[in-house]
C-alpha cells in the first residue's frame, strides 16, 4: 500500500489559502449585528430598498423576457450601455466588444486574475486591500508584492512600485476610489502608475467599483486613459455599487481585445452568464442620465456630511471622505487610546453599533488606529448611530 501524503495541509481537505482565512470581517460583523440588534454600520451596503424604476425594469424583464441563458459577454443591450456610459462620463472610446458582463466585480477580478496570472507571476497589490484580492491572487499562483499605503493622504509613489518590482511582475491590481479609506488616487499618482506599468510592461486591473460615488465636485480619472494604458488595462466596474443594489452582484469588466479574449474565456468557465433580467435591469439604470447619477451622489454626499458632522460634534475625529460609502474615525486623534479591533468589539456589544476595523484590510504590518463606517444609510439611523457612539465616548 503506497501512504500518500495529505494533499493539502490542514487536515480537512480545504486549500491552504482558503484555510488561513477566516470568515470576512463583513460577514462577522453583520452577523454580530444581526444577533445582536445592532446598527449596522459595518459592511457596505444601502439601507434604502433601491431606485423603484431599476427594480420595475429589472422586475418586468424577469417576467416579460428571456429567463434563458444569455449570451457568454453579457446581454448586448448592457455592453453597449456600459460602453456608452464610459463614453458620457469618463471620455473613453470602448467598443461593447470590450465589455464582457460578469457576475459583480468580485467575478470579473477572479477571471481578471485567473486569466493573467501564471504560476509564480508577481502581483503588486496595495493595502489596504479589498479581501477578495489576496486570496484570488494566491489561488491564480500567484505571489503578492504588496505596497502599504498609510493615512491621511494614502499616496502612492513610483518608488514604492519600484521597491516591489522584480522581473517576475506582470499584473497590478490598483483600486481606485479606495474601500476602505475612501480617497481617489490623483493625477501624479495615475501618472505614475501608468509610466510604471509602460516601463516594466506590467498590465492593470483596476477596480473602479466606487466610480460614481465621488464627492464635492471630483471626477473619476479612469487609469484605462492614461498614456500607454489602453491596452494593458483591465477597468472592473459594478452595477450594484452605481443603482445602490449591492445584492444584485452584476459587474462588468472592459479591456482591448487582446486582454478581452483571455478574460471571457475565464468567465466562461466561472459563471458563464449572469441573470439576463439584472442586465437588462442594470443596462435600464445606465440610460438615465447624468442628472440621475449627479443627484444620487448628492444624496449619498449628504448623509456622509450628517454622520461627520455628528461624530465630530460627539468628539470624534474624522479622516476626509472623497469618495465610496465610508467614512472613518480616527481613534489616535480622538484621543481614545484603543485599537480599532478592540473599539470595533466595544462599540457593537455596549454602543449597539456595527463597524469595521482597517487593520482587517491589510496582511501585514496593519494601520491599528482608524475605524470604518459605513453612512449609505437613512437619516433616522444616522442619528442614532450617531447618538450611541456619542454615549460611549463620553463614557470612555
Ligand atoms: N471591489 C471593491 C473595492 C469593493 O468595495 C466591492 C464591494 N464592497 C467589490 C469589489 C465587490 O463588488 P460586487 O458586489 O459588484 O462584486
Amino acid at each position: 500500500m503506497v501512504a500518500s501524503a495529505p494533499h493539502f495541509g490542514q487536515g480537512d481537505g480545504m486549500n491552504p489559502v482558503y484555510a488561513r482565512m477566516g470568515t470576512t470581517i463583513f460577514e462577522a460583523m453583520s452577523a454580530r449585528a444581526r444577533a445582536t440588534g445592532a446598527i449596522n454600520l459595518g459592511q457596505g451596503f444601502p439601507e434604502a430598498q433601491g431606485p423603484a424604476d431599476i427594480l420595475d425594469a429589472a422586475a418586468k424583464a424577469l417576467v416579460e423576457r428571456s429567463n434563458q441563458y444569455p449570451p457568454m459577454t453579457g446581454l448586448p443591450d448592457l455592453r453597449q450601455a456600459v460602453a456608452d456610459h464610459y463614453a458620457a462620463t469618463q471620455g473613453l472610446d470602448l467598443s461593447p466588444d470590450e465589455v464582457i458582463v460578469t457576475s459583480g466585480a468580485t467575478e470579473a477580478l477572479a477571471a481578471a486574475l485567473l486569466a493573467l496570472v501564471s504560476p509564480g507571476d508577481e502581483v503588486i497589490l496595495f493595502q489596504p486591500l479589498y479581501d477578495a484580492y489576496l486570496p484570488l491572487v494566491e489561488r491564480a499562483g500567484g505571489v503578492p508584492r504588496l505596497v502599504r499605503l498609510s493615512p491621511p493622504d494614502w499616496r502612492i509613489t513610483a518608488g514604492m512600485l519600484e521597491a516591489v518590482w522584480s522581473p517576475r511582475t506582470r499584473l497590478l491590481l490598483l483600486n481606485s476610489p479606495l474601500n476602505p479609506a475612501a480617497s481617489i488616487a490623483g493625477p501624479a499618482e495615475l501618472a505614475a502608475i501608468a509610466r510604471f506599468c509602460v516601463e516594466r510592461d506590467v498590465t492593470a486591473i483596476c477596480d473602479e467599483v466606487w466610480e460614481e460615488l465621488v464627492f464635492d465636485g471630483a471626477a473619476h480619472r479612469p487609469l484605462i486613459a492614461g498614456p500607454g494604458m489602453r491596452d494593458r488595462t483591465v477597468k472592473i466596474g459594478s452595477a450594484g455599487k452605481m443603482f445602490a443594489l449591492t445584492g444584485w452582484k452584476v459587474g462588468w469588466m472592459c479591456a482591448a481585445p487582446g486582454l478581452a479574449r483571455g478574460l471571457a474565456k475565464a468567465h466562461q468557465f466561472l459563471t458563464f452568464t449572469t441573470p439576463p433580467n439584472l442586465q437588462w435591469g442594470a443596462a435600464y439604470g445606465l440610460s438615465k442620465g447624468r442628472a440621475w447619477f449627479d443627484a444620487e451622489r448628492a444624496g449619498f454626499q449628504r448623509s456622509r456630511d450628517r454622520l461627520a458632522a455628528g461624530l465630530r460634534a460627539a468628539g470624534y475625529v474624522t479622516l476626509p471622505s472623497a469618495a465610496t460609502y465610508f467614512l472613518s474615525i480616527d481613534l489616535t486623534a480622538s484621543g481614545i487610546a484603543l485599537d480599532d479591533v478592540t473599539f470595533c468589539d466595544r462599540i457593537v456589544d455596549e454602543a449597539g453599533v456595527a463597524a469595521i476595523p482597517v487593520s482587517a484590510f491589510y496582511a501585514g504590518d496593519p494601520v491599528t488606529n482608524l475605524v470604518r463606517l459605513c453612512f449609505a444609510k437613512s437619516d433616522a439611523t444616522i442619528d442614532a448611530a450617531i447618538e450611541r457612539l456619542a454615549s460611549f465616548r463620553s463614557a470612555l
